[in-house]
């Protein structure tokens, strides 16, 4: 077929690939530990299934407003302004089929071709690949194991120019567990009213963090509001990957694009997902509160582990639920590795390399699995390198 010449721009998402490849092997009878997809093993709370439920059999199965019903849009203004310590209204949220789909918005309705975004590496990979499937000059900024995985200052400071229009930034982070700090917000804020940026904060794991850490968003430094779209949803939070609802927090004349983006692709979100967004939003937090309880009990288990194993160290995520632990001592590569634990040991992991260059020397694990799966896991993959 004659593709558009932008498709050939386009990547994609290993996480998917690895996931086939191993369902392969399951339908041949091997028994696989999946440790590579990121998304909570947790059933949707009940209140929130029931919510949904309702919902259908009350008839929330037309066509709703592009943005959100405006339950929704108030409900979500009024989290983000709890929760982030600004004053949100309805009218800059804009609520879309899974957080995802703020990345592919926000960078089509901001950035021209040309224009440059600074992304971090190793990252989501949606990110370099919607920037350049617009054909903007995707720039990296390396995450450091040294600096516990939080972009340095300066080297941002040296990577803007006057073609720099975005600055993506992730924090609790995909895939390090890396967590940027209130003064790093500051100095990344000061940088972007400097040189007039605008800043996608991919806030999607802010609710998941450990050890008494608390979220910190760059759109309550002062100024910042007005040049950031917080990117957030109930994906991640509320075990509901499946449901796809997620939203964007933006100034109004942006969130009015990002509705015209909405309309001319997905028209809305089901009625009766929202109703269920609502209900998970305003309802009991409990089942939220007990996910990361579990998570947090399932990285120290995961942690200690890897770091026992020859070759491999790991660094305890401070926030969502992957380990990306350094594995350059056992003399191989990532991609290496990845095709190994999953063929030699039944475990399935994401090369580092999968969020991009940067990511190489590391592998990425998400422990929304079981204990017991966790530990099975730990133990195959010690077996795995130790027979290297
Ligand atoms: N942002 C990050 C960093 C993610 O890891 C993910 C999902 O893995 C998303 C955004 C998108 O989540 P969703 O579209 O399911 O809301």
């Amino acid at each position: 077929m004659k593709l558009a010449k932008r498709m050939s721009r386009l990547g994609t998402e290993t996480a998917f690939e690895v996931l086939a490849k191993a369902k392969e092997l399951e339908a041949q009878g091997k028994s696989i530990i999946h440790l590579e997809i990121g998304e909570p093993d947790f059933d949707t709370p009940k209140n929130i299934r029931k919510a949904g439920v309702e919902a259908i059999e009350k008839g929330w199965t037309h066509y709703t407003p592009a943005a959100g019903i405006p339950e929704l849009r108030k409900a979500i203004a009024e989290y983000i302004s709890k929760t982030r310590g600004i004053e949100i209204d309805p009218k800059e949220v804009v609520a879309v089929p899974g957080g995802k789909s703020i990345i592919f918005f926000t960078i089509l309705a901001l950035v021209d071709e040309g224009d440059e975004v600074i992304y971090p590496n190793p990252g989501y990979p949606i990110y370099e690949s919607v920037i350049n499937f617009v054909g903007a000059k995707a720039v990296p900024i390396p995450l450091k194991e040294e600096k516990d995985f939080r972009l340095d200052i300066s080297e941002l400071a040296g990577l803007i120019t006057d073609r720099t229009k975005l600055i993506i930034i992730n924090s609790p982070q995909n895939p390090t567990g890396g967590v940027l700090t209130e003064d790093d917000l500051s100095q990344i804020a000061e940088l972007a009213k400097k040189h007039d940026i605008y800043v996608l904060s991919d806030e999607i794991y802010s609710e998941i963090l450990y050890d008494g850490e608390k979220h910190h968003s760059i759109s309550k430094v002062p100024g910042m509001k007005e040049r950031t779209i917080i990117l957030d949803g109930f994906s991640k939070t509320f075990a509901m990957t499946g449901w796809r609802l997620g939203y964007g927090v933006m100034p109004v004349e942006l969130a009015e694009q990002i509705t015209k983006l909405m309309i001319n692709s997905n028209s809305c979100n089901a009625g009766f997902t929202q109703k269920a967004g609502v209900e998970a939003l305003t309802g009991p937090w409990d089942d939220v509160r007990g996910m990361v309880a579990e998570f947090t009990r399932r990285r120290d288990v995961i942690v200690e582990g890897l770091n026992k194993i020859p070759g491999i160290s790991c660094r305890k995520p401070k926030g969502a639920f992957y380990v990306f632990p350094n594995i350059t001592g056992t003399g191989k590569d990532s991609r290496f590795l990845e095709s190994y634990l999953l063929e030699e040991a039944g475990v399935a992991v994401l090369s580092g390399t999968a969020f991009g260059k940067y990511g190489e020397g590391y592998l990425r694990l998400s422990y929304a699995n079981s204990l017991e799966n966790i530990k099975e896991a730990l133990s195959r993959i010690d077996k795995a390198i130790r027979a290297l």
